[in-house]
């Protein structure tokens, strides 16, 4: 069995919550993102279910920016 140092198992750690966080892609994440936004927009509380959007758009660039426009036009909507 292969001995780990202190350092390696916490990169693997770290690795791993990280996997674990941010489970949604950006397939999943464009395809929920409408419920997102309109909960942000209504003030509501974000579900659990909706959380996994957070933890992608703080990772994601790409999606973050499709998020921001997504906003402004719900907000010239309103
Ligand atoms: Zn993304």
């Amino acid at each position: 069995m292969m001995r780990l140092s202190y350092q390696q198992i916490t990169d693997l750690i770290e690795l791993t919550i990280f996997v674990q966080d941010d489970t949604l892609g950006c397939d999943g994440c464009l395809e929920l993102m409408d419920q997102f936004a309109q909960a942000e927009l209504d003030g509501t509380a974000i579900p659990d279910a909706l959380e996994v959007v957070r933890i992608h758009l703080e990772q994601c660039k790409c999606c973050k920016d499709e998020y921001e426009a997504l906003m402004i036009a719900l907000r010239e909507i309103q």
